[in-house]
């Protein structure tokens, strides 16, 4: 398969990344080739955004990022506190006060053996920059997205609640999408309900009842998810964690995605079929505007 190559990313060049302690260039920011996350993706990271000078819900993004970890067995080699400050660090070292944030732990250079007994110390480093992720038409206009043929990863293999550096799966389903004209698609589970998207959370509206699956569906905890649930019981709309069918996408209302890059953004097309009107609905739109006025007042 060819891709674009014109569009080739080269990172800006008076980017200071931070790197196990010390803020370096991007020539500079490198990892070994036998670094783990290189060799097998054996790592973990977390997506976080800035607003205002102030990371949105830094600590329930630690906080995951150390679930993740305890769960591949990956001791990160900082406490909570001193994460939490590297990221501001960085943000401020690049005067990133509106932006976004990558923050990675790595196992560490090892031998080229599975067994991770004999590596080294994790690597951590943070990148603070700026994200276009969907071009800003498509907030007002809504996204239209597609059905892929790429599961999501079964429960009892890699969890879909680990945000690991292995996301092959979900790059597998993101080609399908760009195949298919579009920029996200919708991963089922194995028992063939939806799980979420390549990066996003998906909701759906019938009736004037939101949905949204499960997190056993095969879905990651989104941050912006759970941000976007207490705006709904706070406007005491009707809201239901369920199982959805294929079926569901087809005949809801309206639908819209979150993520901490994507925010919320309105899905106004699915597998063809118009959501809805097919223009963003007036629940979506108002909790794009709940969600923006949250970003901006939270402390
Ligand atoms: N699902 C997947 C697979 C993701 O990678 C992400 C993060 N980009 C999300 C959902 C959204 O999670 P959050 O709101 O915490 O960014």
């Amino acid at each position: 398969m060819n891709f674009d190559q014109s569009n080739k990313f080269a990172p800006k060049s008076d980017l200071k990344i931070w790197l196990n302690g010390q803020l370096v260039p991007p020539s500079e920011a490198k990892i070994s080739v036998f670094d783990r996350a290189v060799l097998y993706g054996d790592g973990v990271f977390e997506g976080l955004r800035i607003y205002g000078g102030r990371v949105f819900r830094l600590d329930q993004h630690l906080k995951r990022l150390e679930d993740s970890a305890r769960a591949i067995r990956l001791e990160i080699p900082m406490t909570r506190n001193e994460m939490a400050q590297a990221t501001y660090e960085t943000a401020q070292a690049n005067n990133v006060t509106d932006g976004y944030i990558r923050f990675v732990v790595t196992r560490g250079v090892g031998t080229l053996g599975l067994s991770p007994h004999r590596t080294a110390c994790p690597s951590v480093f943070i990148i603070a920059d700026q994200i276009e992720l969907y071009p800003k038409e498509l907030y007002e206009n809504g996204m239209a997205i597609v059905s892929c043929s790429v599961l999501r990863n079964h429960p009892n293999a890699v969890s879909p609640r680990i945000k690991s550096l292995n996301y092959l799966n979900n790059i597998l389903a993101k080609i399908e999408a760009l195949d298919a004209g579009v920029l996200e698609a919708i991963m089922y589970n194995h028992l063939g309900f939806v799980a979420e998207c390549t990066g996003d959370n998906i909701f759906l509206i019938r009736n004037g009842v939101l949905q949204t699956p499960p997190v056993n569906a095969g879905s990651l905890e989104g941050i912006t998810r759970n941000a976007v649930i207490e705006l709904i019981a706070k406007r005491k709309l009707p809201f239901r964690e369920m199982d959805l069918t294929r079926q569901d996408l087809y005949v809801a209302d309206e639908c819209f995605l979150t993520g901490t890059a994507a925010e919320v953004i309105p899905v106004t097309q699915i597998d063809g079929r118009a959501v809805g009107p097919g223009q963003p609905g007036p629940i979506t739109r108002q909790l794009i505007s709940d969600f923006r006025e949250l970003v901006q007042c939270a402390e």
